[in-house]
């Protein structure tokens, strides 16, 4: 799922393509912010759109090895998932 963040504190945002949600309802794996030091909840979660047909990725089919942009690497040390033991990828 692809998310939105706002920090509840410092106000900045980010957004995340990889946020999973928990097995608890309404709930997701937050990410931390990196001036803050604080755990921070999605304010908004959609589904991941595909780069390449715009459809939903999980569901349309594409060659998603090429998906992942380099230049935006997954911040493992902010996310609530990746230091829970089971990491985003
Ligand atoms: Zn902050
Ligand atoms: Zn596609
Ligand atoms: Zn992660």
């Amino acid at each position: 799922m692809y998310g939105f963040f706002e920090c509840s504190k410092c106000k900045s945002r980010w957004e995340s393509a990889k946020v999973t949600p928990k097995h608890i309802r309404d709930q997701y794996y937050g990410q931390q912010c990196k001036s803050c030091n604080i755990m921070c909840q999605p304010y908004r979660v959609e589904e991941t759109k595909c780069s390449r047909c715009g459809m939903v990725a999980r569901t349309c089919g594409c060659d998603k090895t090429r998906h992942t942009d380099p230049r935006k690497p997954h911040r493992s040390d902010l996310c609530e998932k990746c230091r829970s033991g089971r990491p985003c990828q």
